[in-house]
């Protein structure tokens, strides 16, 4: 049996209430067993004593909304790049998204069950993950990336990555059933255009009604698999959170209508601020973003702010989550102070990204906070979050990373 103590920090837990100072978690194997001042110690001989030195103790933090098998290339590297490196790329990812604290992430799309697999056998270090394999798309619809050349650039399908375009009843039918055997954890649904795309727009509808309340049921039937919705637009989000979509991603043109259906339903926001914003500074950078993209993140960028905004005044579930792939791996964290300047505390922010982020992945009851029992995902950070926020999108601040009982990564100087 092991013993790990971590000691010497004050403990930020995930709940959201008064942090505690010198504080400690003691860790047996994969389970946390204690957590308060360090004098409340259980008397165990620790194999292992993870000294804080005066830092900020925290759960493994959560990104609802990765992209873990690309960033944003550009169309050239993309046609040149034989198809195999994307997933020596993918390790690189993962590292980096260890890197910035996060334990565990929720894929949005274009990560097949091979990945996930392997950082379960431990063959690669990643995140602990939720996977949804293809997002399902209709024809012309964000996810179809045929451009108007001729050329057909969406992400084709191989052994274990379905083919995820389908328009009408049947399709969608089938669709759900071939990602949940392909080992889809959640479904993914484009429930109106995008930015990243070439032929749409935010504000379009795309599934009918119908076609995403097939979506829902079809889930469901599976232990209750969930459905998340990439949904931009007022209608496409209102038709989503009707059908039962648990949570809407992005969310730029919420109207009052879409928010109090969400409260009604329960459904969770999860912001991804931090997108826009990412593809307008790449796009200073370098030729990487198409200008369709370019366009579009800018005609929205402000009216995601104040959807975000409203929505979060009028009480809805917000869950990190930050569409990395299309910002880099790694800077996940800049999310964080983009809540707040909507509007959420420092505190507020953390939560949503554990507490409430575990839960929006049903994983509540093992994730996203410090509490006996839950699963052993600890980080370790130099400075005070709730002080500095903006300090954590240096990874240099996040010291110790601890995932499953395991330190991951460690900056300190032993
Ligand atoms: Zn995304």
């Amino acid at each position: 049996m092991n013993h790990l103590l971590i000691k010497n920090g004050t403990i930020i837990d995930g709940n959201g209430g008064e942090p505690i100072k010198n504080g400690a978690v003691l860790l047996k194997d994969n389970e946390i067993i204690a957590v308060g001042p360090e004098s409340t110690m259980p008397d165990v001989e620790a194999s292992e004593v993870i000294d804080a030195d005066g830092g900020y103790i925290l759960p493994g933090l959560i990104d609802t909304h990765v992209h873990l098998m690309f960033e944003q290339d550009g169309l050239a590297s993309r046609l040149e790049t034989p198809f195999s490196v994307q997933f020596y790329k993918a390790i690189h990812y993962m590292r980096k998204t260890l890197d910035a604290g996060i334990t565990t992430i929720r894929d949005a799309g274009a990560l097949d069950v091979g990945v996930k697999t392997a950082v379960e056998q431990g063959l690669i270090e990643g995140p602990r993950m939720q996977i949804s394999v293809n997002a399902l798309t209709i024809t012309g619809g964000h996810g179809d990336n045929w451009m108007r050349s001729g050329f057909d650039l969406t992400r084709n399908s191989y052994p274990s990555m379905p083919d995820a375009t389908c328009d009408g009843p049947d399709e969608v039918h089938l669709k759900v059933r071939e990602m949940l055997r392909a080992g889809a954890d959640v479904i993914k649904v484009h429930a109106t255009g995008g930015v990243m795309s070439p032929t749409d727009h935010p504000e379009f509808t795309q599934f009918s009604q119908e076609e995403l309340e097939i979506i829902v049921r079809e889930a469901a039937y599976r232990r209750g698999v969930k459905v998340m919705a990439h949904a931009q637009g007022a209608e496409g989000i209102k038709n989503a959170v009707r059908a039962g979509i648990h949570s809407i991603e992005h969310g730029i043109y919420l109207d009052d209508e879409a928010i109090e259906l969400m409260i009604e339903h329960g459904t969770y926001l999860v912001p991804t601020l931090l997108a826009p914003v990412a593809v307008l500074e790449q796009a200073e950078e370098s030729d990487n973003i198409p200008i369709y993209a370019v366009e579009k993140a800018r005609e929205s960028v402000d009216a995601h702010h104040e959807s975000v905004k409203k929505a979060y005044e009028a009480g809805v579930k917000i869950a990190m989550g930050t569409d990395a792939g299309v910002m880099p791996h790694g800077t996940n964290l800049r999310e964080l102070s983009l809540m707040c300047d909507v509007g959420m505390t420092p505190m507020e922010s953390i939560v949503a990204t554990t507490k409430v982020a575990a839960e929006c992945l049903g994983w509540g009851d093992r994730l996203g906070t410090l509490e006996e029992g839950k699963l052993a995902d600890v980080v370790i950070t130099k400075t005070d979050p709730l002080n500095d926020l903006r300090a954590l999108e240096d990874t240099d601040n996040i010291m110790t990373v601890v995932k499953d009982g395991k330190v991951v990564k460690d900056l300190r100087n032993v």
